[in-house]
């Protein structure tokens, strides 16, 4: 070990590159990789020193190794979401069903049919693969996928109302998280936003005052992520097809959301249906593919014929189209749909919302002593939660569930002991997402599925 304290003792690019430790780092990252950090760590070197710091010699290797295992990390990664939001936006939403997955290695590993008839050896049409079942599903006469439901939006008005006026109800103009308001997509789609009625009571009048000759079309949003409740009245979807049909023109719905099944049948609050968009008088509706759906990420506009076909000639659904392995997926899951008892078995996200929480609580008393032996400082015990869906799907109601709840007994101000936990748990090999709340760290166990595998996980949590 020798200190350096002036950049010309500082080695040259060639010396540490033909350091033996260096050499044996080419075969598995490559030269030019190499290079480049040796490149890094002696700038950096050279600037620390000139900054009165000196550097010992030997760090200078460790440093090239840490600047290329900062590059080699994961950084989108499994984790184990344990937050109690079952769609969670920031942790990748739905979790895909395994025939799903198999569709899409199959179609990501080598050429596939994604733009070519095998039966005729003409030309295919991506947007081909998912439609009829779409439409299966949803009474549509036809259906386009493309990449997220704001796409979907997006791409529909600017298809339908480019320079001319949309009028929406006061109480629909939504953000939706991020950088997705309603106002801000008619902008950038070219139309004009007309807003019509109150923030807490539209009427049918109100539409059919707003409409003149350079109105496109009626827009409806769901509001799916809050709920405006008390003294209220939204126009129905019939009543807005009424006006929309008087005035011949479209009424476009984005459910956000959007189901394709009636999710009562299976315990669960109601969520408004494609179906029922369509034939309350819908002329278009748009839905994601990864919310209470379960897909991969995907936005999909289905309904009229004519109106659909229009918006496919538009030259920017090219910008906005599904790539194969988006399209397998999707294709997979709408085929789940078509089998009930399949699908509440197959489908994780449906598996998570239903999931008995007896059932959780049980997963709870089994987890609660063993969780409690690598947690000597923390009082480990099973609660009761409520979970939510999550993506703005039903946002008042919630999912009985049951957890982990650990706690400082005795201690007021436990707030960094806590953070420092979750910490550890995030820094697992396999990172645990828990939430933090009321002087606890609570771990909703609603979607763990993996028991063995999150037991063997906690072998490496490191607690200071
Ligand atoms: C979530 C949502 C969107 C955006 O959908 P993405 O698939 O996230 O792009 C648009 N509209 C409504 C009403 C939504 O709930």
């Amino acid at each position: 070990m020798s200190f350096i304290d002036t950049p010309k003792k500082l080695p040259s690019v060639d010396r540490l590159l033909n350091d033996p430790q260096v050499t044996r780092l080419v075969s598995e990252f490559g030269a030019p990789q190499i290079t480049q950090s040796v490149k890094n760590v002696l700038q950096q070197a050279r600037s620390d020193i000139l900054n009165g710091v000196s550097i010992d010699s030997d760090t200078l290797i460790d440093n090239v190794d840490a600047d290329l295992a900062r590059l080699h990390k994961i950084s989108l990664q499994r984790v184990v979401n344990l937050t109690g939001t079952v769609l969670h936006t920031n942790l990748g939403r739905a979790a895909l069903p395994e025939s799903a997955i198999a569709a899409m290695s199959e179609v990501a590993r080598s050429a596939s049919s994604l733009e070519f008839d095998v039966t005729t050896g003409k030309r295919g049409d991506r947007h081909q693969h998912a439609e009829e079942l779409l439409c299966r599903l949803t009474g549509a006469e036809r259906a386009i996928v493309v990449n997220n439901n704001a796409a979907a939006v997006m791409l529909t008005l600017n298809s339908l109302a480019l320079r001319k006026q949309v009028p929406v109800s006061r109480g629909e103009l939504i953000e939706i998280g991020g950088a997705f308001r309603m106002p801000d997509i008619m902008a950038r789609a070219g139309c004009k936003l007309i807003e019509v009625g109150t923030t807490n009571r539209t009427h049918a009048v109100d539409f059919e005052e707003a409409i003149n000759t350079k109105t496109a079309l009626l827009m409806k949003v769901h509001t799916s992520n809050y709920a405006v409740q008390g003294f209220t009245s939204q126009v129905s979807e019939a009543a807005l097809a009424k006006v929309a049909n008087e005035n011949e023109i479209p009424l476009v719905t984005d459910l956000g959301s959007g189901t394709l099944i009636n999710l009562e049948e299976f315990g669960l609050p109601h969520e408004p249906t494609v179906r029922e968009a369509l034939s309350a008088g819908a002329h278009l509706v748009t839905f994601s593919g990864d919310k209470l759906l379960g897909g991969p990420q995907a936005g999909v506009i289905a309904g009229r014929r004519e109106l659909v076909e229009t918006i496919k000639k538009n030259p920017m659904t090219r910008a906005m189209r599904p790539d194969k392995v988006t399209i397998a997926a999707l294709c997979e899951v709408l085929r789940l749909y078509s089998n009930p008892d399949k699908l509440l078995k197959e489908l994780p996200t449906l598996r998570q919302l239903t999931r008995d929480v007896n059932e959780i609580e049980q997963l709870a008393n089994r987890l609660a002593p063993i969780v409690q032996k690598h947690c000597p400082r923390f009082k480990v015990s099973v609660c009761r939660t409520l979970s939510q869906v999550g993506s703005g799907a039903m946002p008042v109601d919630q999912l009985e569930s049951a957890g982990l709840q650990f706690t400082l007994p005795g201690t007021r101000r436990s707030g960094k002991a806590l953070m420092n936990l979750a910490l550890a748990f995030r820094e697992l090999p396999l990172p645990v997402i828990g939430r933090i709340a009321e002087n606890a760290l609570i771990f909703d166990l609603r979607c763990l599925e993996q028991e063995v595998e999150f037991v063997d996980n906690l072998g490496a949590l490191k607690l200071q």
